[in-house]
């Protein structure tokens, strides 16, 4: 069984022992149903050839049915018991899922045992967080106190930003993108065709025009075909979404030159920078060498999520803009009693609390080490990559390792990478240590010795995607 190390237990550290995972959560059984199902869907290239992507199972297959509790259930406690079996089950496979991760930038380590007593509560910071609503169970003060040390990373003064806490990065840019939107109306939005997928989002349900900016090999910004796009587009104004690290390949944009490239070809003052930060927006801070983010630098708004570098047991996000651009988009709503200037109601109060508690925890110092820690573990794993034959790619301000597809899904479900077309990565958060790299290089040598039949078959050519430099196959070897 695919999880389960030597004796058939799962060795998590010492702390616990679980059983072998039960068959409805078998891996072999989801990568079948995967490669057998319907859901492959061919999706098209830029240059119009098509690609197979591959969609994750239907869940559908093997969801957990709601059943009317029978007339007796209270007294035989059946019911009780087959629910407490159900969770056990879930838990176990969580505990397996947790410990074979690496493709998604979530920091799973962290304990919140200390919250746990908040669980009875339905905390909601419904509305403005600066304006207190009619319902009492909110959690504010803990949210605006995470805003101003957001407010002081990014150097924006207490009384001149506007901020909140959201369900996730992607409300951030939702967020960003619309204050954007609000100060320059006939805006067009720009964005490298390496940004996430929620800012083409945030595009079409604004109906805003939208342009591609093509990027370099690294992921970032191609600072020259901005130019040529902005110059084709004078007569409007410009909203840009800057990538503080871009979701494939770790990327990060060059701030300073865009604001040059802007300024440069008659923008000035007629431009809306946000800053998506949801991967990277906390890491750049703590290394040295890296462009800062600051309101000191005329741009809009800066978004990071909460449950990446962070970690948190909820989806969450942080969105700072600056108090003047938020007057124009916000309005009163007197069933509230508050400001309407958020992207969504209702607002999950855990997340802030979980926020000021590892905030209050870590603190800067906290978080530098961690840093630290992540870029050192990225590095040893580009270089084992590299030594054992394996084109990758690691961006000198990110912890994301990017390297060849491995060939079989199950192996790719496994580890949970994530995949875009020849190439995965792994995002080595603080929860990814040395033994873990080594457990995954292992497998993946092991495995990958089949695929390329002992090194007699070239693995795939990467150079479009990774550089020559960084491409180990047959013709870029030497
Ligand atoms: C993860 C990510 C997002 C979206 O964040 P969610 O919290 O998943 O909504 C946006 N941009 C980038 C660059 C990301 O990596």
């Amino acid at each position: 069984m695919v999880g389960s190390v030597g004796n058939g237990l799962l060795d998590l550290g010492g702390r616990e022992k679980v059983e072998p995972l039960p068959k409805e959560f078998d891996p072999e059984e989801i990568v079948d149903s995967l490669l057998h199902s319907e859901s492959n869907i061919v999706g098209k290239e830029e240059d119009g050839t098509s690609r197979k992507i591959v969609l994750g199972r239907n869940v559908h297959t093997m969801c957990l049915e709601v059943k009317e509790p029978e007339a007796d259930d209270e007294i035989t406690g059946e019911r009780e018991a087959y629910m407490a079996g159900v969770l056990a089950r879930y838990r176990r496979s969580l505990i397996d899922r947790t410990k074979h991760h690496l493709g998604y930038p979530y920091n799973l380590d962290f304990d919140y045992g200390a919250l746990i007593h908040l669980q009875h509560f339905s905390i909601n910071n419904l509305g403005d967080p600066f304006i207190e609503s009619n319902y009492g169970v909110h959690s504010r003060q803990f949210e605006v106190g995470v805003l101003d040390w957001f407010a002081r990373l990014w150097e924006l003064e207490k009384n001149e930003y506007w901020g909140y806490i959201t369900n996730c990065g992607t409300e951030g840019n939702l967020h960003g993108i619309l204050v954007g939107r609000e100060v320059f109306p006939n805006g067009i939005l720009y964005a490298s065709k390496e940004s996430h997928y929620s800012v083409f989002k945030a595009a079409r349900m604004y109906r805003m025009e939208c342009v591609k900016v093509a990027t370099l090999v690294s992921g970032e910004i191609d600072c020259t075909d901005f130019r040529a796009k902005l110059v084709q587009n004078k007569e409007k104004p410009a909203i840009i979404n800057i990538n503080i690290g871009t979701t494939v390949k770790g990327a990060v944009d060059d701030l300073d030159l865009v604001i040059q490239t802007l300024e440069e070809n008659g923008f000035k003052d007629r431009f809306y920078i946000h800053c998506d930060g949801a991967l990277f927006g906390l890491m750049m801070p703590f290394i040295k060498r890296a462009p800062k983010v600051t309101f000191k630098k005329p741009i809009g708004s800066v978004s990071v999520s909460g449950h990446k570098f962070v970690g948190c047991p909820v989806p969450c996000g942080v969105q700072i803009t600056r108090l003047t651009h938020i007057n124009a988009l916000s309005s009163n709503v007197e069933y509230l009693a508050s400001r309407d200037a958020t992207i969504m109601g209702s607002r999950n109060g855990h997340a802030p609390i979980f926020l000021w508690y590892t905030l209050n925890r870590k603190g800067y110092q906290g978080f530098q080490k961690e840093v630290q820690k992540c870029l050192r573990n990225a590095h040893y794993l580009k270089n084992r990559l590299k030594e054992a034959g394996i084109g990758s790619m690691l961006n000198e301000l990110s912890s994301t390792v990017v390297f060849e597809r491995p060939k079989d899904e199950d192996f790719i479900r496994q580890w949970q990478l994530a995949c875009e077309g020849n190439i995965a990565h792994v995002v080595v958060m603080p929860n990814v240590t040395i033994e873990k790299l080594d457990y995954f290089l292992r497998e993946l040598l092991e495995k990958r010795s089949h695929w390329y039949q002992e090194g007699t078959i070239s693995p795939p050519c990467l150079a479009a995607e990774i550089g020559e430099a960084n491409c180990l196959c047959f013709s870029h070897k030497n």
